[in-house]
């Protein structure tokens, strides 16, 4: 199969259409027609095997979350999805891979109605790279870098799944039966909050996606909005999978270090605390406050008012 091919049968004329495509797949550029007084919010992110994903990850689920990180970042910034690319490296061409890999990639992109308007194809090393356009009303963006000094934390979801469910897949940890699927479809299959980040826009003052691990990214706020934050560790969101498979303590450095969640962290001004109960209902989503911005540059975990140290997640090979 040669490539033109590849690209007919699996990429070209699938998922949705949408009006302000003005030129998709087949010429050397794509046009699209942005809306008046919208900025184009723009991001990339590449998925290498063996370093991003496990070889072994089924094609759907691959095809799925490449677009589904993707669609996290969008989230971040409240911005309504639109459009992507596909950079495709494969080492040969296996048809039932590229079939399961589209209709995991389009299951999503059809569900967030988002059109796939280019790519690449290239042989080598696995490795998926997207790029993702969306809209956002001008000047209405969520950035890393509005927290301000008494606005209250949240996050949404449970976290710690992923990270979990990675360690389940790698052989590293083993857990109850009964979880073990909802484990690993929480890695596999991420939920990217893209409803929950528009419905933000006019209310929280900062928001990030959690990609690496809630303190790890929590930092690049401090750091763009010039502020510390105290977070107590008992408010952290926990699945019910979670806790029944692993210890308190355990449980918390999954949720504090654990990556891959592809949550919201976001930051509200006590005068919007109410609004952001009805805004977020309409987007389907739980979410809890955890902490509180405040003066300084640091990070502090509390446990009943005690200093909180994570341990460091430890392996079970067996
Ligand atoms: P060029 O040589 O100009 O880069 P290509 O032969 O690479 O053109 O691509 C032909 C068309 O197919 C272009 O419109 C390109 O955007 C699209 N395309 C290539 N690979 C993919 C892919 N994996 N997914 C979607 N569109 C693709
Ligand atoms: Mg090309």
């Amino acid at each position: 199969m040669k490539e033109f091919e590849l690209i007919e049968y699996y990429f070209r004329n699938k998922g949705q259409k949408r009006r302000d495509v003005e030129l998709s797949i087949g010429d050397d550029c794509a046009l699209v027609c942005p809306a008046d007084n919208k900025s184009i919010a723009i991001s990339c992110d590449t998925l290498v095997e063996n370093v991003h994903f496990l070889a072994d990850i089924p094609a759907h689920a691959l095809g799925y979350k490449s677009l589904a990180v993707n669609l996290s970042d969008l989230a971040a910034m409240g911005a309504e999805p639109a459009w992507f690319t596909l950079a495709l490296t494969l080492p040969s061409v296996d048809e039932p891979w590229l079939a399961s890999f589209s209709e995991g990639l389009f299951e999503i992109a059809e569900y967030y109605a988002i059109a796939l308007i280019g790519g690449d194809t290239t042989r080598g090393p696995r490795s998926i790279s997207i790029t993702i356009n969306g809209q956002v009303i001008k000047g209405t963006a969520l950035t890393r870098a509005g927290a301000k000094n008494g606005d209250w934390i949240y996050v949404t979801g449970t976290l710690g799944d992923s990270a979990l469910g990675l360690d389940i897949l790698r052989g590293a940890k083993t857990v109850k039966t009964e979880d073990k699927e909802f484990l690993i479809n929480r890695h596999y299959y991420p939920t990217p909050r893209v409803l929950a980040g528009q419905a933000l826009r006019s209310l929280a003052t900062s928001a990030i996606d959690l990609s690496d691990g809630l303190m790890s990214d929590i930092r690049h706020v401090l750091k763009a909005s010039k502020v510390g934050a105290i977070i107590d560790v008992n408010q952290i969101p926990l699945s019910a999978s979670l806790k029944a498979n692993l210890s308190r303590e355990d449980a918390l450095s999954y949720a504090l270090t654990g990556g891959e969640d592809y949550e919201l962290l976001f930051t509200v001004p006590e005068s919007q605390r109410g609004a952001i109960d009805t805004a977020l209902i309409h987007a389907g989503v739980k979410f809890v406050k955890i902490g509180q911005i405040c003066a300084g540059d640091k990070l502090k975990l509390i446990d009943d008012g005690k200093p909180f140290v994570p341990v460091s997640r430890s392996f079970e090979h067996f």
